[in-house]
């Protein structure tokens, strides 16, 4: 039995991609079988090394560990898509000669028309089908001189049928499914035909994913069947879901496991509580190791209501088993997060100019060892040289901003802030003392940009998010206007 997590570098590493590895761990562990890692980086554009690493490094943190995968190797790699590429080449050109695939000459420009006329008719965005009857040696000849992508054929009639490990037969029309490109004009592969070629080759024995990808399942199924595969057993788990049952997503709360661990979460309590949401448990016996997941886990069991990530719960479980460490481990813990010299230094560098007595340090810098800062409205706008909303659209901007920017550091944050003041027409002084106010908790600390980048991101984000939603939370048109 051979399970993966196949997270695409995009972005934070994302508490959902922890649940599901988590999942695809237990479930491999349980009937003695392998977990591995690959990298789905076929969309170079938005793929990053440094996501990469972060994923690597969060999901590590919380004490998984993979069987084979980039970092550790093993006997089915390379295990990062990007360094696969000639692998696919091969089944794209087979495709092609068994007329499972057809190239596609089809301009951005005549695919748009095509999707504007679908709106209309009120139809599903599918490709029309106009390159299927271009004939194989027009099609060759083409192909020396023109652009082009390879796109898999797909029934016009009939139903496609999808056994999925927990919901049974799940049943989806052939013709709403679009006719996927597999192969982009520049020769790469999609996610679609790297994701089943590499599962195949991988000898990947169940697919375990989020729901999202459920709609991709007819394509992947009939990629096997062409190419003759045996098709691996599927299971599409329910994503996370905010109390309001919305779908987890930044916009509204954090998900970075980058930001747990600022906050001071234990990994082991953050993977105990996603485990909560995987198996069932009783009152009382909440507090489970990564083992007696393994041992609790069953298929079965899984909720397809949408597990809810109750922050309230995850803040007992952490307080619970924080509390429970010898005095010893604490210590450990809270130097582990706290920091090491290097950042004590910065931290005390930053101070040196604005303390006379040693003393001062406690207030002065209190506020890199704290989360949320809770502000209150008359914190928050009190002195302020904008009004109430003009407060609002700063917040919202630069939390926009940070989110946006590759990376996270003193000239980000300042490039970012610098913006904000030239949108709204003032001068970065004006809007300072709002920002101090934010992330430090006083209108004057140490300098604003070096603390900035020692928070670091996450922590940033969350106390604009804080302030936003103490004065409001900005409605959609708002976000449309301010974000133009
Ligand atoms: N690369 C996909 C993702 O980021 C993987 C989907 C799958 O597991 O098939 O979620």
């Amino acid at each position: 039995m051979r399970t993966r997590i196949a997270p695409s570098p995009t972005g934070d590493p994302h508490v959902g991609t922890a649940y599901v590895a988590l999942i695809n761990y237990c479930f491999a562990k349980k009937h003695g079988g392998k977990f591995l890692l690959r990298i789905e980086d076929t969309d170079q554009a938005r793929s990053t090394a440094e996501s990469e690493q972060a994923i690597l490094d969060s999901l590590r943190w919380l004490g998984l560990s993979w069987d084979e995968g980039p970092d550790v190797g093993g006997p089915y790699g390379p295990y990062r898509q990007s360094d696969r590429s000639a692998i696919y080449r091969k089944y794209v050109d087979q495709l092609l000669a068994e007329g499972h695939a057809f190239r596609c000459f089809c301009t951005p420009e005549r695919l748009d028309e095509m999707r504007e006329a679908q709106r209309l008719a009120k139809l599903p965005p599918r490709y029309d089908g106009l390159c299927l009857r271009v004939p194989a040696a027009e099609s060759e000849a083409r192909a020396q001189t023109e652009p082009y992508v390879v796109r898999m054929r797909v029934p016009d009639r009939g139903t496609a049928v999808i056994e999925d490990m927990r919901r049974g037969k799940i049943e989806i029309e052939w013709n709403t499914v679009d006719m996927q490109v597999l192969m982009k004009s520049d020769g790469l592969p999609t996610y679609h035909l790297a994701n089943v070629v590499d599962d195949h080759l991988m000898e990947i024995t169940h697919v375990i994913r989020g729901e999202e990808w459920v709609s991709s399942a007819p394509k992947h199924l009939l990629l096997y069947q062409y190419f003759g595969w045996d098709v691996p057993a599927f299971l599409h788990v329910p994503l996370l879901r905010n109390p309001d049952k919305s779908k987890l997503s930044k916009r509204k709360n954090p998900t970075s496991i980058l930001f747990f661990k600022a906050m001071g979460y234990l990994p082991e309590a953050l993977l105990n509580f996603l485990g909560l949401l995987m198996v069932s448990s009783a009152e009382g016996e909440e507090v489970m190791t990564l083992d007696e997941l393994i041992a609790r886990f069953e298929v079965d069991h899984l909720s397809l209501g949408g597990p809810v990530f109750d922050f309230v719960k995850l803040d007992w479980l952490n307080g619970k088993r924080l509390r429970e460490l010898t005095p010893a481990a604490f210590l450990d813990r809270v130097l582990t997060w706290g920091g090491d010299r290097e950042r004590f230094a910065t931290m005390t560098a930053l101070a040196q100019a604005r303390v006379e007595r040693l003393s001062d340090l406690g207030p002065l810098l209190a506020f890199f060892f704290a989360g949320r800062l809770n502000l209150t409205e008359a914190q928050l706008l009190d002195g302020q040289k904008l009004d109430r909303d003009g407060v609002r659209r700063a917040l919202a901007l630069a939390m926009w901003e940070f989110d946006a920017a590759p990376q996270f550091d003193k000239t980000t944050v300042e490039t970012v802030l610098k913006g904000v003041a030239e949108r709204l027409e003032r001068k970065l002084r004006d809007i300072a003392r709002l920002f101090y106010v934010v992330l430090t908790g006083s209108p004057t600390s140490v300098p604003l940009f070096d603390a900035a980048e020692l928070l670091g991101r996450d922590i940033c984000r969350e106390r604009l998010r804080g302030a936003l939603n103490t004065l409001g939370a900005p409605s959609a048109n708002e976000q449309k206007a301010w974000r133009t």
